[in-house]
């Protein structure tokens, strides 16, 4: 094993046989093969044995067992193996819905890929982290997440924060020092290990281990953990689930008490009887149906670019009141264009759109040619080229900028001006450079030309003009810089939208090798031009930020443009509209108190920086709001984590962000959170859906056991035939809402409050209310039939029948909580509903006619007419619960919703 942290890098480089422009391509290729890819062995999933055994490990299911066990011992094998079989169902079908979501989520895991920019062929390329080989060179800037175990070749203020190795959360200082061979991996300053993050500054290193043969792969921390199924919702019913079990037996054991001791039921037959009311009161079905349908949300939300990483935040998004948004690139398109150059003599309007570099220059309404009569232009256009890390690239006809947009436009309005970036970038070669961080907003770089060096600066106007004595002025002397002409000129670009940057220049000592912080503070600068860039909003951020606000869901910006730029911005999206923006320095000023007193009041926040963010996603919470935040820099990590949705850039976004993040937006556009809070609103809602489905058909079964019971008749359901019940309709028609869609008006109600129950208090009348009609329609067309003398047989068989129409009836009354389905949108709507009726009712007609049916449930062939009274008793179900719902819609204009907050007056459907 090379000790590689103790070797120059010209002999690690050689040892590689690599250069540090990097390899070749078909090098690269060759390498890949011998020596794998950069990857680690994934995390060992739980065995299949080991989570078919965890299926049963579940309060209800060990009832049912016990249920089995008292069955056998009482000699009814039929019934002990029924039951027996129906946990075994339950368990398979637990087995294979959970491996399915569970590779779903693994799927979505796998788009999120980490990437790596690289040197190939002498050029930089972003490729696929896997794709490293030992010998690649490696760039690093702030955010990313180291790619594999590098020696640094060259370093400007590298930082990395190792916390996955050492343990030791501090951020370390890079150089490309060799160390002493002994040295612990903390004190190694010259190697960046994979899976460390760069918290600040740039590097170039060279790749020496890849995959298991990093110090990462060597102390076998596995990446990639297991993703675990569970969220709020699910611990809630899983506590639900014991809660139930409790109460069930305590059911069970009363009306053992009241049936043996007060009605004289013989014991054992008394226990048969317990075991049906068992059987009948245990919703089996429910834990896999509410997985399921996080699965399925989840992935349909990955078909909309909004990314899970971690499965609760589905729920969350549906309780958001405060989306806060970064303005460039999410809120706005990321296509810089300037379109002004404000010299100190007047300013320059720029022709073009995008990036093609074609265009003129207009001053005092005459088209001008930079050059001799404006020397200012191809000063601004040098400044502008060599203080920036950016590439524009033409491809078959198309021009786009590879690195920063805003750098870009530079580039794009050097080509105007006629200036060749390539030629200029040789001709004055870069020494070093400050790289651009939010916190101090400007870049410096050093250059030198054969005659002289120069430090470039470029940035945020307030920053630039503190380091500036002097002014550039168009008879080419310099003279003492007009501070209130340039802050005037700032406010009134930024008033336009435009964002801004200044630029600057000074002269550098021959001696000068490095640059360093003091160089920017010191002064002595000549402040050349501001330069105003347009960067126009998404049309769809601005539909987004409408339908959020109808939600009742506040949309704030925040971004580390200038003041006036963030507000003229804020109000064409829509956003703070007639309110003043408040600053980062405004937010300094403030204690926490009084933060929480504005914040709400405020909708635009400027010259924030990744601190601001933080202490505002705190201001909001303490305000009682549920807040998703945007964030892409390493910074904004923190932010990301305290919010309730951390949101990430895809594109954009750094790896640290995306780790941060809950959810990651691959497309990097505001409107997809919007769709993720809709998504995730759906999801709640069918969730709700399901359960106010499946609880009544319990309810309802129990109910018919107890009365019978109390009225000491027969047992107008047996244990296995109330198993046949919840089999059925969980299997097939509590599936189909899963695929409900969102109902219409979802975006036009307020969030829902985060700590709501999921059983309010409308939603367990519901669910009573329900079980009664269920009961109602099965018991009295039971007694009926037994008043007719019809056999014992054929009468159970009609009450399971009515049961199961019971349900399919109800099924497509909860499609709407509210609405009424009795139209062709609510009966015919989702084709789901249809499809799991038919099937539902195929196995009715099997568990009716079918000999071993028959024999097993001991159902018997129905008549034509006993069909008709038992569609009819069915009906008494949609009848009753379409009636509930025109009387809450007609009387209950205050009704609540079962999301627990007033009901929009006029809105139908929710
Ligand atoms: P957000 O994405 O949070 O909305 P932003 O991206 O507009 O904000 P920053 O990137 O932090 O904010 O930029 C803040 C300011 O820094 C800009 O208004 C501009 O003046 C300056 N700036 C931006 N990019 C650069 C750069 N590459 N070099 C120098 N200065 C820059």
């Amino acid at each position: 094993m090379t000790d590689w942290h103790s070797l120059t890098t010209e002999d690690c480089l050689k040892q590689l046989d690599s250069r540090s422009e990097g390899l070749g391509t078909e090098e690269a290729t060759g390498r890949l093969e011998r020596y794998g890819p950069n990857r680690l062995p994934q995390a060992r999933r739980r065995g299949p044995l080991l989570r078919f055994a965890l299926q049963f490990h579940n309060v209800l299911l060990y009832v049912m067992l016990v249920a089995s066990v008292i069955a056998a011992l009482l000699g009814h094998w039929i019934d002990a193996w029924v039951i027996f079989a129906a946990v075994l169902v339950n368990a398979v079908i637990g087995f294979i819905q959970e491996g399915k979501a569970e590779a779903a989520l693994e799927s979505i895991r796998r788009m999120l890929t980490a990437r790596a920019t690289v040197l190939r062929d002498g050029q930089r390329q972003e490729i696929d982290a896997s794709e490293l080989v030992p010998g690649d060179v490696v760039l690093l800037a702030s955010g990313d997440k180291v790619p594999a175990d590098l020696r640094l070749l060259q370093v400007q203020n590298l930082r990395a924060e190792e916390a996955a190795l050492t343990g030791e959360s501090l951020a370390v200082e890079k150089t490309a020092a060799a160390v002493a061979p002994d040295a612990p991996l903390g004190d190694r300053f010259g190697m960046a290990y994979s899976g460390t993050l760069v918290v600040y500054g740039q590097a170039r290193g060279l790749v020496v281990n890849t995959g298991s043969c990093t110090e990462l792969g060597r102390i076998n921390t596995l990446l990639g953990s297991v993703p675990t199924i569970s969220t709020p919702l699910l611990r809630q019913i899983d506590r639900f689930g014991r809660w139930l079990a409790v109460a069930i037996l305590l059911i069970v054991v009363v009306t053992f008490a009241l049936g043996t001791l007060w009605r004289g039921y013989d014991a054992s037959e008394m226990l048969m009887i317990s075991i049906a009311l068992t059987a009948a009161a245990i919703p089996e079905g429910l834990p896999a149906i509410i997985t399921v349908m996080l699965a399925l949300g989840v992935q349909r939300m990955a078909r909309q670019q909004a990314i899970i990483r971690r499965l609760p935040a589905v729920e969350t998004l549906g309780s958001v009141t405060v989306i806060c948004s970064d303005k460039t690139g999410t809120l706005t398109r990321n296509e810089m264009t300037v379109q002004r150059v404000i010299a100190s003599h007047g300013s320059y309007d720029v022709g073009g759109v995008g990036y093609a570099p074609e265009g003129g220059f207009v001053f005092a309404d005459q088209g001008v040619v930079p050059g001799e009569q404006h020397p200012l232009l191809a000063k601004v256009a040098r400044a502008g080229v060599l203080c920036n890390d950016a590439r524009l690239l033409q491809r078959d006809g198309l021009w786009s900028v590879e690195g920063d947009p805003t750098e870009g436009a530079l580039l794009v309005l050097a080509g105007k001006g006629g200036l060749d970036a390539g030629e200029e970038q040789r001709r004055w070669q870069r020494i070093d450079s400050i790289p651009f961080e939010s916190e101090h907003r400007f870049m410096a770089t050093l250059n030198r030309s054969e005659e002289q060096r120069l430090i470039y600066l470029k940035g945020a106007p307030e920053r630039i003009l503190d380091a500036c004595d002097r002014q550039w002025e168009s008879d080419g002397g310099y003279h003492p810089i007009d501070r209130a002409y340039w802050l005037r000129m700032a406010n009134d670009t930024a008033g336009r939208g435009l964002r801004l940057l200044a630029l600057a220049e000074k002269a550098a000592g021959p001696e000068q090798h490095g640059l360093a912080f003091e160089d920017i503070e010191q002064g002595g600068f000549t402040l050349l031009a501001l330069v105003g860039i347009i960067d126009p909003p998404r049309s769809e951020a601005i539909a987004a930020v409408a339908e959020c606000h109808a939600a009742g869901i506040q949309v704030k910006m925040i971004t580390g443009d200038h003041a006036d730029t963030a507000r003229a911005i804020g109000e064409q999206l829509g956003i703070g509209l007639g309110k003043q923006p408040l600053t980062g320095a405004d937010i300094e000023q403030m204690d926490e108190q009084r933060l929480r007193e504005v914040v709400l009041e405020v909708d635009v926040f400027a010259r924030a920086s990744p601190e601001h963010k933080l202490r505002l996603v705190e201001a909001m919470q303490g305000c009682g709001q549920v807040v998703a935040m945007t964030g892409d820099g390493v910074n904004d990590a923190p932010a990301l984590k305290r919010a309730d949705v951390g949101v990430a850039m895809g594109n954009k976004g750094t790896e640290a962000a995306k780790e941060a993040g809950d959810m990651v937006l691959t497309d990097d556009n505001f409107a997809t959170i919007g769709t993720a809070v809709r998504e995730g609103r759906a999801i709640y809602d069918n969730l709700k859906k399901s359960i106010l489905f499946i609880l009544p058909t319990n309810g309802g079964q129990v109910l018919i056991v107890i009365a019978a019971i109390l009225f000491q008749l027969a047992l107008p359901l047996t244990p296995v035939q109330v198993l046949w019940i919840n089999m059925v309709t969980s299997c097939t028609l509590a599936l189909a809402l899963a695929a409900e869609p969102a109902e219409r008006g979802i975006m036009q109600r307020p969030p829902r409050p985060p700590a709501e129950p999921i059983l309010t208090g409308f939603f367990v009348w519901r669910v009573i209310m329900v079980s009664i009609l269920m009961m109602a329609g099965g018991l009295s067309l039971f007694l009926w039939e037994l008043d007719r003398d019809t056999s014992l047989e054929t009468a159970r068989t009609m009450v399971v029948n009515v049961i199961v129409v019971g349900e399919m009836f109800y099924l497509i009354s909860t499609r709407y909580l509210f609405a009424s389905v009795l139209n062709r949108q609510g009966l015919l709507g989702n084709r789901w509903v249809l499809v799991s009726l038919a099937a539902c009712g195929l196995l009715q007609l099997l568990y009716t006619y079918a000999p071993p049916m028959q024999q097993l449930f001991g159902s018997a062939g129905l008549s034509a007419e006993e069909w008709l009274r038992v569609v009819l008793a069915g009906a008494v179900v949609l009848v009753g619960a379409e009636t509930e719902k025109w009387l809450i819609r007609r009387f209950g204009r205050q009704a609540k919703t079962p999301g627990g907050h007033q009901r929009p007056a006029r809105d139908s459907r929710m």
